[in-house]
């Protein structure tokens, strides 16, 4: 008889092989869409599958433990200090994230008249949270882990679960989702309590790796955003667009132009279906302390423009 350590550990394995939104526990006998197999840092190996629920058609990863997921989010994915990417990446992206910020302010009714209370959920380093301080906005910032942050603005990020106060017990203007969705487990949970925490008149900010996209048909297991096993619910746009609606969630705008994110992912994926051995090694090259891989980051931009793969959805209540 296993003992009660044994047997907790059993449990969670048990678990790794349900969907990940609904609790389905027949996922093993599912269809196999892409067999995945990592190696980690350390040298141990792991085997994974990409298949899709028949209770609510959400397409998973299987085979993900808790034990995984730590060494996965280990200090490495974030970067070791205040900065993740090289100087002029960081650049970059700062700039990135007050365009964003802007931009999706902007689309709260009202914005200019008021102080917009935001949610960052899953804030990382902060570099949005930063840009919305530095627009005069309430913030607050949800992470699963404590992390060097990008400005100040560690009085305002939680860190915990979207239930906990004093997250749970404010409402918000603008709720921001992006590219984090995919990272959580219970999909239609994590929507329905977005739904909650927002104002008459507030908006949720969702974006996502698009599983339907014609950068994944096109790479299929070497699709960079799949992001094995860090990605367990696998969204495509009409998945999300039925679950927000289920939510009683209006769609004020939809995009697939996300450049970063699909120029960044075609040429990652370009590089993994020629280099197997080294999967992401070019994302690794971008990261703060591994500077030298041998890959100059020349993104291809304007020739990609047809393979735009993200999903950008704003929602209102
Ligand atoms: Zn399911």
């Amino acid at each position: 008889m296993p003992n009660e350590e044994q047997r907790d550990g059993l449990v969670k394995v048990a678990e790794a092989f349900k969907c990940h939104n609904c609790g389905y526990a027949g996922l093993t006998e599912a269809k196999t869409i892409y067999p995945i197999t990592i190696n980690f840092p350390g040298g141990d190996t792991h085997s994974f599958s990409i298949k899709q629920c028949s209770e609510c058609n959400l397409v998973n990863t299987v085979g993900v433990t808790p034990q995984i997921l730590d060494i996965a989010y280990s200090s490495e994915y974030y970067g070791g200090g205040s900065r993740k990417f090289l100087d002029i990446i960081e650049f970059i992206l700062k700039f990135i994230s007050k365009l964003k910020a802007k931009t999706l302010a902007g689309h709260v009714n009202g914005a200019s008249n008021q102080t917009l209370k935001v949610l960052d959920i899953g804030c990382g380093r902060g570099l949005l949270l930063s840009a919305y301080q530095a627009m005069g906005c309430e913030i607050t910032g949800l992470e699963r882990t404590k992390l060097p942050l990008a400005g100040p603005i560690s009085p305002y990020v939680h860190i915990g679960a979207i239930t906990d106060d004093p997250v749970a017990s404010k409402q918000y203007d603008l709720i921001v989702i992006w590219h984090v969705l995919e990272h959580l487990e219970k999909t239609n949970y994590m929507l329905c309590q977005c739904k909650q925490l927002l104002t008459h008149n507030g908006i949720v900010a969702i974006a996502v790796p698009n599983f339907s996209s014609l950068q994944r048909r096109l790479f299929g297991r070497h699709w960079f955003h799949l992001d094995v096993p860090r990605h367990v619910p696998h969204l495509d746009t009409r998945w999300l667009m039925s679950a927000l609606q289920a939510e009683q969630l209006s769609i004020i705008k939809t995009s697939h132009t996300d450049l970063i994110q699909n120029c960044y992912g075609f040429v990652q994926s370009t590089l993994n279906a020629i280099f197997p051995n080294d999967p992401n090694g070019f994302s690794d090259s971008l990261t703060s302390g591994i500077l030298n891989r041998g890959i100059i980051p020349i993104v291809l931009t304007q020739e990609e423009y047809p393979l735009f793969s993200y999903t950008a959805s704003l929602r209102s209540a």
